[in-house]
């Protein structure tokens, strides 16, 4: 079965690739479609179903797109939705000229504001709602959380496996931060890992009612 990732992200496509392995999965490159829809929703589910619609819309087949981020507790689960583009909470949805601040200063920027609340309640967690679109109107969602601790000082960043935060994400039932376990291990636990999972059983669910 095809399906369709609604992301220009190969490292997503890897991933979901590996978890659903009885899928060819495809991205909108792979067919020479520019993707990028506008993220209006106020949820990630709600922006994981715009993504999987608009991707639809084009390909009408099978689709799965998903919508991640990291909630800090003490900053009012911050930048939640917002997380990619986020570079402090003046510019919530990211900088008016639509540029990227750069990740490392994103994730200094982040421990500077919780340290800036005072608050000794470090605990964070990523999010990943992930939407099976069939057809336009039948479609599953799986939303998943992974969580963790925020450091304290940008200087205790380590590792160099994951991406985005994880050097800063604290994980203390393994004394390591995200980016210092393994990709298998961080799969198996994560948010993403664990959503993909629960919508490969669905699809595998579906396929036997074929
Ligand atoms: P999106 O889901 O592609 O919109 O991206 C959400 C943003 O959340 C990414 O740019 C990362 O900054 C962050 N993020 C989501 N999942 C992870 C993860 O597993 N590790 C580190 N950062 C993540």
């Amino acid at each position: 079965m095809k399906l369709f990732l609604a992301s220009g992200n190969r490292h997503k496509q890897k991933e979901m690739q590996e978890i659903l392995s009885d899928c060819e999965i495809l991205i909108p490159a792979d067919v020479g479609i520019d993707f990028n829809p506008e993220e209006t929703g106020a949820t990630f589910y709600e922006n994981s179903l715009i993504k999987a619609r608009a991707l639809y819309e084009l390909v009408h087949e099978p689709v799965i797109a998903d919508d991640s981020g990291l909630c800090v507790e003490s900053l009012g689960n911050a930048p939640g939705i917002y997380t990619s583009r986020y570079a402090g909470p003046e510019f919530m949805h990211g900088y008016p000229d639509g540029h990227k601040m750069p990740q490392n200063e994103q994730n200094e920027n982040l421990i500077l504001q919780l340290n800036a609340t005072g608050s000794k309640n470090r605990r964070c967690f990523y999010v990943c709602a992930m939407v099976l679109l069939i057809n336009s109107e039948r479609f599953f969602v799986a939303q998943e959380t992974f969580e963790g601790e925020l450091i304290d000082d940008i200087k205790k960043q380590a590792g160099n496996g994951g991406f985005g935060y994880d050097p800063i994400v604290y994980l203390p039932q393994y004394k390591k931060t995200v980016a210092e376990i393994s990709a298998e291990e961080k799969n198996r636990i994560s948010h993403r890992g664990k959503a993909a999972r629960a919508i490969s059983d669905i699809l595998k669910n579906l396929n036997k009612q074929v």
